[in-house]
């Protein structure tokens, strides 16, 4: 298959060309015919599938065709959850639309409204935006959607993840109702599916992956271990492996500060991106780690929602997601364009309960090793009969990949002096763990 008999017209194709595509990823030759009959399209895809190019060039080819006017109103709009993944879609947009005369802007929050309302101005025909700033923008008469052809939700359950449902209403209510509708997500939650109900009409649907299932060609790794000494654990990770460039995520913002302070202190070159950075220093930090000047970068969920890394081999969870939809969008950064990925779990015993609960959505259970020195400290060590694996550093036992997380209950002795068990009473987490906004 190729990008001509897909229907794309030789300006695209010569622009996918100089970016080294050669075929379609499969979600481009299952979306691309469709978007172009002006169908609406609900798709299941993660970042690393190729969705970007899979709407944008069917998107602008449609707007290449039927533009007719000198000026330009809004006809295509693409609503992404964060600023970052924005920048990107914008970077695809503006690099595919090279070779022809189309115009195309990027609106996000954290940065002055001033210039975006004279590019407005000057008239977009295609433009890429988080939603609070764009309604924000809308408010204050900077921007009509009255002429909107074709609305895209990117990353669709992260924006509802991020509480961005009224906004997104908002802003459909201003919009014509014919319009073509294109909705993106990984997970397709019942608030997922009633949103893309309330949105698209009699939409083809395209899969690229089962439901909830990870990119292929991933290795999963869970090591238990020690809550406390999960930073030396990670250092001597990197070390000894000689990883050069790792994504490491963690749940909160103070946790990715320490955690790259300590890195940092034991020379490993690394920044943080989280919510509370400014949009330019988290630029900055992406670009760094994307031209190697750093090895490590650290993100919570959000702040990493989306990330063009190409071929990233190495993820590392330090700490599991409580929401297990997020550690399918983490390992979507590892594995991607047919290589191979690594997505490594640092799970310490208060964990163990969201380790089952990504195994229950996988459908998999995630081989588990414990690492002789850094056993957690409410587990024994596992009984004789694990048998030691294979593995590039330390002394590794298998803790069983029957393993589940249940598989290692508290013994109760702390394997290392002066350490206090997490749970010192004893009490573990019941319940199904709570969803928690970073
Ligand atoms: P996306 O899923 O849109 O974030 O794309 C993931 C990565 O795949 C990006 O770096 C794209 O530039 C790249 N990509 C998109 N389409 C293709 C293709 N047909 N062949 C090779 N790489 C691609």
């Amino acid at each position: 298959m190729t990008f001509k008999s897909l229907g794309l017209s030789d300006a695209f194709i010569k622009a996918v060309e100089e970016k080294g595509y050669t075929t379609p990823s499969p979600i481009q030759q299952k979306a691309i015919p469709h978007i172009l009959q002006g169908k609406d399209v609900l798709a299941s895809a993660q970042t690393g599938t190729g969705k970007t190019a899979g709407f944008t060039l069917p998107v602008l080819q449609y707007l290449v065709e039927t533009k007719h006017e000198k000026y330009r109103p809004l006809r295509a709009l693409v609503l992404t959850p964060t600023r970052e993944l924005a920048a990107q879609v914008y970077e695809n947009v503006r690099e595919y639309s090279k070779y022809v005369d189309i115009k195309s802007a990027v609106i996000f929050g954290g940065v002055k409204p001033a210039s975006q309302i004279a590019t407005l101005r000057r008239g977009v025909d295609i433009l890429v935006a988080t939603p609070g700033r764009l309604l924000d923008l809308h408010d204050q008469k900077a921007v009509s959607f009255k002429r909107i052809d074709v609305l895209i939700l990117d990353e669709a359950d992260r924006m509802l993840d991020m509480g961005f449902a009224r906004d997104l209403n908002k802003l459909i209510s201003f919009m014509p109702t014919k319009r073509q509708n294109l909705m993106f997500s990984a997970t397709f939650s019942d608030d997922i599916k009633k949103l893309a109900s309330g949105i698209l009409n009699n939409p083809v649907e395209v899969e690229t992956a089962p439901q909830n299932a990870t990119a292929q060609k991933v290795s999963h790794k869970v090591y238990k271990i020690d809550k406390k000494r999960k930073t030396e654990f990670t250092i001597k990770l990197i070390k000894d492996n000689n990883i050069d460039q790792v994504l490491i995520f963690t749940r909160t913002k103070h946790g990715a500060n320490k955690l790259t302070q300590n890195l940092v202190k034991a020379k490993i070159s690394a920044a943080a991106i989280h919510g509370n950075k400014s949009q330019g220093a988290r630029t900055k930090a992406l670009q760094n780690f994307k031209e190697n000047s750093i090895k490590v970068l650290v993100a919570t969920d959000i702040a990493a929602r989306g990330l063009d890394i190409p071929l990233l081999p190495h993820v590392i969870n330090y700490e599991l997601p409580n929401v297990p939809e997020d550690y399918v969008h983490r390992i979507g950064r590892t594995g991607r364009a047919g290589a191979e990925g690594e997505a490594i779990s640092l799970v310490c015993s208060e964990e163990t309960e969201y380790q089952s609960e990504i195994e229950k959505i996988l459908k998999e259970r995630l081989e588990t090793s414990i690492i002789e020195g850094f056993e957690p400290i409410d587990t024994a060590p596992p009984k004789r009969a694990a048998t030691q694996s294979k593995g590039s550093f330390g002394k590794k036992k298998k803790g069983g990949n029957s393993g589940s997380s249940n598989e290692n209950k508290p013994k109760g002795k702390p394997h290392f002096k002066g350490n206090k068990p997490a749970n010192a009473s004893g009490s573990r987490r019941t319940g199904a763990p709570k969803k928690k906004r970073y």
